[in-house]
């Protein structure tokens, strides 16, 4: 089946045109001026902006945390993420201690492989480093998995060494692959939750004091010079504070190849959202931070030292006692109230994967932040390319998957909690305005998402076999 795209503007990461673009079965074949209708169904897009597929690095479906999960699994934050616009989705496997990385990474893509509504990939947690890992990871590459994800904190749970970070990144390099990372101080962070449990705070805003920002700074710093002296990559996800941008773009001038990410919900609350009634809603880690720390990061966006938006996505219930409807059904999900009386029992997350797209075009690219072709950098070609899966996705160009998003520029949106797809019982956006949003989703040629009704399903999205040595930006 072919779709003509007619007279829509076509943006990329290069430039916006008018154009006509040609979709033949899944692939972009043709763009350009009056092409021939032939047997093609044609969509009129005057008036609307066709961009690229949003490309999702950061999220995390059905993930067990403290006696509960993550409510969205990988239909249902799938179809969130189709409804604002993002056809691929990165997840992250998780190694349980002694196991393999092969382990973790059959559980994942079987949980994964029925439900996946859009297309869909992992990044694998190494979480408990060994001879036996060290052997396993240059065998991840011919299953299409590129990327290793470190963390320095959850000491005890996910944080190996520095020592080991330093040689999971030499066989990162060795085999094409490339090393992502979590910041923060694990030390600090278990002393200070001691001393804090011990004289007694438990509420939620505990769970930002006890995460310092100047952590962050510290371990980057620290997490860069052993890039920079293992010659190695590196990927700092989640960034939050403007000290550890500053890392980040100091070590960038001296030619370290370390790239960062950030996500919607540092741009737009701090640490003060913790003192709300409902202050666990808005407890993630690392944690909300200041005005100054959201500025600094939509100046990284814009300047382009910060490479791409994800999301983080990891929503809980906000009150998992009571049940919501969701898909017609009664659906109760233990969440943020198992740490009313301890804030280190809350589980860690947020729900956003739904509103990435619309939230930066507004709050960036009409507010004059943010360039069309920033934007599109920011959402889609930039992880595409810096996780292996450019031109197939994050662009629209001839060969590429027709993952089109027709976008309406003028199109309103109110975010809140009855029109959210994401499973969960709560928006930390509720009632904010966006004008700009998505019309039609398409992936790889077929129709998921047409206004506000869902044609995708179960199933559908395919696992993505991703290069090695990938570009670094
Ligand atoms: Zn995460």
């Amino acid at each position: 089946m072919s779709i003509l795209f007619r007279g829509g503007a076509v943006a990329t990461e290069i430039e916006t045109k008018i154009a006509d673009l040609l979709v033949i079965g899944d692939k972009i074949t043709t763009i350009g001026v009056d092409l021939p209708v032939l047997d093609a169904k044609v969509v009129d897009c005057d008036g609307l902006i066709l961009l690229p597929g949003g490309v999702e690095p950061h999220a995390h479906f059905s993930l067990p945390m403290f006696d509960t999960i993550s409510s969205d699994n990988h239909f249902t934050g799938h179809r969130a993420a189709a409804f604002g616009g993002t056809t691929t989705v990165m997840d992250f496997t998780s190694q349980s201690p002694g196991d393999s990385l092969q382990q973790s990474i059959d559980l994942s893509r079987s949980k994964a492989a029925e439900m996946a509504a859009v297309d869909y990939s992992f990044h694998v947690n190494v979480t408990d480093f060994s001879d036996n890992i060290e052997r396993e990871i240059p065998r991840l590459p011919s299953q299409g998995l590129t990327t290793l994800k470190v963390f320095t904190a959850y000491n005890g749970r996910l944080r190996i060494s520095n020592e080991e970070i330093s040689k999971v990144l030499h066989i990162a390099t060795e085999n094409g692959m490339l090393v992502m990372i979590h910041i923060e101080d694990g030390d600090e962070i278990d002393s200070l939750v001691e001393r804090a449990l011990s004289d007694g705070y438990t509420a939620p805003i505990w769970h930002a004091r006890t995460r310092p920002a100047h952590g962050e700074a510290l371990a980057g710093r620290r997490a860069i010079e052993i890039a920079e002296s293992s010659k190695a990559s590196l990927y700092i996800v989640h960034i939050t504070t403007a000290g550890l941008l500053n890392q980040i773009n100091s070590g960038r001038k001296r030619g370290v190849s370390v790239m960062s990410e950030t996500c919607p919900q540092y741009l737009f609350f701090t640490e003060e959202d913790l003192l709300k009634p409902d202050g666990a809603n808005w407890v993630c880690s690392p944690p909300l931070r200041t005005v100054d720390d959201n500025e600094a990061l939509w100046q990284g966006l814009s300047d382009g030292s910060i490479q791409t938006v994800g999301t983080d996505h990891c929503p809980f219930f906000a009150d998992g006692e009571t049940a919501i409807e969701y898909d017609g059904q009664q659906l109760t999900i233990p969440g943020k109230e198992l740490g009313k009386s301890d804030f280190t029992r809350i589980p860690n997350g947020l729900p956003s994967i739904e509103h990435r797209m619309s939230l930066l075009w507004t709050f960036g690219v009409s507010a004059g932040k943010l360039s069309v072709q920033r934007f599109v950098e920011l959402t889609a070609t930039n992880p595409a390319r810096i996780f292996g899966l450019y031109p197939r996705k994050g662009t629209l160009l001839p060969g590429s998957d027709a993952d089109i998003i027709l976008w309406d520029p003028s199109r309103k949106h109110t975010i809140g909690v009855t029109s959210s797809h994401m499973r969960t019982d709560h928006e930390l956006w509720e009632g904010f305005e966006v004008e700009g949003y998505p019309v039609q989703v398409y992936l790889r040629g077929c129709l998921l998402v047409d206004g506000d009704k869902w044609l995708g399903k179960a199933g559908f999205g395919q696992f993505l076999h991703r290069q090695t040595n990938a570009q670094v930006l």
